[in-house]
């Protein structure tokens, strides 16, 4: 059906690329958002298109770092020690998870995303009269950097994994001098390295404003500072009620608002939670600046260029489970600068800006939400966790699919909301 008035919820990476998609399509479009475009974890992120780390969250290793050590808030993935019912709920169906065969079965769809992933972000940039207007980087390559040979076999072994069950990472290992060489603000602290060829990278906040500029130009509507209490529907066509104006009829409504997702969509029969698993970033001014993206597997910190020069390195780590909307927490901040200070040289850590935190959309089984909910005539694009940047533009093609053209696929499947 052409010209469906469909109204998108979440002005981030997600909500944007399914907008772009169906106005394409021959929707027409507003995307409502109740702060501003990309309020949300779409901002100060990593920026990462990296398909070799694109992969499910729930794995073995998290619950090996023991529950103990989750509770210290130096920790890389913290649990703050609290009395919420819906939070143990979460971390008991996450645990369930974190088995090789659930984490390998997730990766089968993972492998499947990440095949068409990238040329999804190609799609947005190249489209004629469409086009996105921001840079998509290619990391020459993405180096990961280790204290020693015993904490680079952890990301490795994850390698391995991956090839034998059917993906394809490129990789090679790098000695004590090859690491340095290949970065110099790379410091003492590492001796050694992994050279992961295929990567990309974006500046996440300037990419999603972009693509909110290419679809207003597109004809959209970007409604800001409305926020969206609830989507009645069912015997009739769904209708959006804010929590103040008047409500907006719709032939369709995408619920793409990241870590609130559950708020909206518990309702329309998503069962499955989704637990804000925060993460914390600030931008630092090296003296002499990588030009690639860097990771530190065992500090659990991502490093990225954001442009030239001038825009500095963000740093990026912490899986802090916990309500969205708290407050940051600097001692969060100050985990990530110990962790990452001794792996750098030339980097000044106390002169850092933009400190930031965000909520990634984590599920319990690791795999995002997105496709119709019970309600007729109401979907949701959700639930990517750590990876909504990499899979948000292939989320809006296949979602807008679905939409207009009542397509599906092994991907969308295994998206199912209602799983
Ligand atoms: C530190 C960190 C590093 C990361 N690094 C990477 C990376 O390198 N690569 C990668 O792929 N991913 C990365 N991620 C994950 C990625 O940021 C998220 O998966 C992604 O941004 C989710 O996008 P989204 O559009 O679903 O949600 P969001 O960007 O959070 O957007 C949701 C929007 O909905 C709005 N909203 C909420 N409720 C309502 C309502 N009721 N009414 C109206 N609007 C509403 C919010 O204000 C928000 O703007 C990282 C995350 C963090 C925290």
């Amino acid at each position: 059906m052409d010209n469906q008035r469909i109204v998108v919820v979440g002005g981030g990476i997600v909500g944007l690329a399914t907008a772009w998609h169906l106005q394409r399509g021959g929707a027409e479009v507003s995307v409502v958002e109740r702060q501003e475009i990309a309020a949300g974890s779409s901002w100060g992120n990593a920026g990462w298109l990296a398909p070799a780390l694109t992969l499910p969250l729930p794995e073995p290793a998290i619950l090996a770092t023991g529950i103990r050590a989750m509770l210290s808030p130096k920790s890389p993935v913290y649990v703050p020690l609290r009395p919420d019912p819906r939070l143990l709920g979460f971390l008991a169906g996450f645990a369930r998870h974190c088995t090789d065969r659930h984490w390998r079965t997730a990766l089968q769809v993972f492998i499947a995303a990440n095949a068409s992933a990238l040329q999804a972000y190609d799609e947005l940039t190249e489209a004629a009269g469409a086009a996105v207007e921001e840079r998509i980087s290619h990391a020459s390559p993405m180096l990961a950097a280790f204290a020693d040979e015993a904490d680079r076999e952890g990301l490795l072994e994850e390698f391995r994994r991956v090839n034998t069950d059917g993906g394809h990472t490129d990789y090679s290992l790098l000695d004590d001098d090859a690491v340095h060489e290949l970065e110099p603000a790379l410091g003492p602290g590492v001796h050694c390295g992994i050279s992961i060829s295929g990567q990309r990278f974006i500046n996440p906040g300037r990419f999603v404003h972009a693509l909110a500029d290419a679809v207003k130009a597109a004809g959209a509507q970007i409604v800001t500072g409305r926020e969206v209490a609830d989507i009645d529907g069912a015997e009739t066509r769904p209708r959006v009620r804010f929590t103040d104006g008047d409500p907006l009829e719709a032939d369709a409504v995408v619920l793409a608002n990241g870590a609130w997702l559950g708020r909206l969509a518990r309702r329309h029969g998503v069962r499955r939670l989704v637990q804000a698993g925060r993460g914390y970033s600030f931008t630092v001014a090296p003296a002499s600046p990588p030009r690639n993206p860097i990771y530190l597997p065992t500090q659990r910190v991502a490093c990225t260029p954001l442009g030239g020069p001038s825009d500095g390195l963000r740093v990026a780590g912490m899986m802090e489970f916990r309500d969205p909307d708290a407050p940051l927490d600097p001692r969060r901040v100050d985990a990530i600068v110990e962790a990452a200070a001794p792996m750098f040289s030339g980097v000044d850590f106390t002169a850092r800006r933009d400190e930031w935190v965000g909520s990634r959309p984590c599920t319990t089984d690791g795999l995002p939400l997105v496709g119709r909910t019970r309600t007729p005539g109401v979907y949701v694009a959700g639930g990517h966790g750590m990876w909504g940047v990499a899979l948000g533009p292939l989320t809006g093609r296949l979602l807008a699919g679905q939409i207009l053209r009542g397509e599906t696929g092994d991907v969308l499947r295994s998206f199912d909301p209602l799983r």
